[in-house]
């Protein structure tokens, strides 16, 4: 954390409650509230209901000079470990005084399944906590974190951005995504977005719900409220690799400075590749998986992907590409059940959109 942060937090500290809410220089998230030029740290807070409540731990910068608001958040899925150690990295490196606007970070909002290393899921309720939005303050631990998301962090934000990575099971090559919304300057700025934040593989989701209060996703929460809004992903099966977490720290750094937030100018990719959909390819067997290609690779239709067999090597299943594109994900333990994804291949689109 940069010297002058620090200073804000112990600053802030001896500031008496009442005048840190009031005035319109200071901004509240959650239990953390920021007065111009200073950071805060607290927590959002989701009332016990029919199971236990949850702190979501967050990062407050309001800037010095006037700007928007942004929202980074990551570890809905808390062992997507390398989108999380890139929030803490943010965290550490974001001077208040140089920011125009505010910078909400959420670094991990699943910390049941980062505390019991517990993938896709929170173990609470067994929801994964980025199919619930915009949540409901009556159900359970995760329809309730995402109703204090969406009240706490989206309402208050202009621009979100949703971290992920590969899960413990998927060897995940990097790729972020890009929804269109049909509002044409909305999604001029997110697009804008994605190719500041510098992942060179953009798929172009179409399959996004248009209901604001059927939005799913914490991304399409944003995106349905009018706030241009963009998801990343980067890490692969659990590990934390200084490529993934500067890739991902760094385009949220990117994207700031294209929003005029940070000084500075964005480097947009150039030519990304644009994928115009993924096919999943799933097994329908229950056994031992065999990769025999890498994420990343690029296949043909009907290249073999791996194999499954049974546990006494006798093989059930061989995995054939769907569709001829990039892998972007491929299952990557010996676990596979029925029904699990074995990869996920991205078609490339003949042109840019
Ligand atoms: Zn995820």
């Amino acid at each position: 954390m940069p010297r002058a942060a620090i200073a804000a937090l112990v600053i802030l500290a001896g500031v008496p409650l009442a005048a840190r809410g009031a005035g319109a220089n200071a901004f509240t998230v959650g239990t953390a509230t920021a007065t111009e030029g200073h950071a805060a740290t607290g927590t959002i807070d989701v009332p016990a209901g029919v199971d236990p409540a949850l702190h979501i731990p967050v990062a407050l910068f309001h800037g010095a000079w006037p700007g928007p608001v942004m929202a980074l958040v990551s570890g809905a899925h808390g062992t997507e470990y390398a989108s999380i150690i890139a929030l803490e990295k943010v965290i550490a490196q974001i001077d208040p005084t140089e920011l125009s606007g505010t910078l909400i970070v959420v670094p991990l909002v699943n910390i049941p399944s980062f505390e019991q290393k517990v993938p896709h899921v929170n173990p609470v309720d067994g929801k994964s906590m980025n199919r619930f939005y915009p949540g409901r303050a009556d159900g359970t631990q995760t329809d309730r974190a995402a109703y204090a998301i969406t009240r706490e962090v989206v309402e208050r934000c202009d621009y979100l951005i949703d971290l992920h990575g590969g899960d413990l099971d998927e060897s995940l090559r990097p790729y972020s995504y890009w929804a269109r919304t049909g509002n044409e300057k909305q999604d001029a700025v997110s697009r804008g977005m994605v190719l500041a934040f510098g992942l060179d593989h953009i798929i172009i989701a179409s399959d996004r719900p248009r209901d604001a209060n059927a939005s799913r996703y914490l991304e399409t929460t944003a995106a349905t409220r009018g706030k241009p809004s963009i998801t990343v992903e980067a890490g692969s099966a659990g590990t934390v690799e200084t490529e993934d977490v500067d890739a991902l720290a760094n385009g949220c750094f990117s994207v700031l400075r294209y929003l005029k937030m940070l000084p500075g100018s964005a480097v947009p990719v150039e030519h990304p590749v644009w994928i115009e959909r993924v096919v999943t390819l799933s097994s329908d067997h229950t056994g031992i998986f065999y990769p025999r290609v890498r994420r990343g690779t690029y296949v043909e239709t009907g290249m073999k992907l791996g194999y499954v067999t049974d546990y006494l090597g006798k093989t059930v299943l061989e995995a054939r590409s769907p569709a001829e594109g990039v892998v972007l994900f491929i299952a990557a333990l010996p676990s596979m059940k029925k029904g699990e994804t074995i990869a996920n291949i991205g078609v490339v689109a003949a042109r840019a959109p």
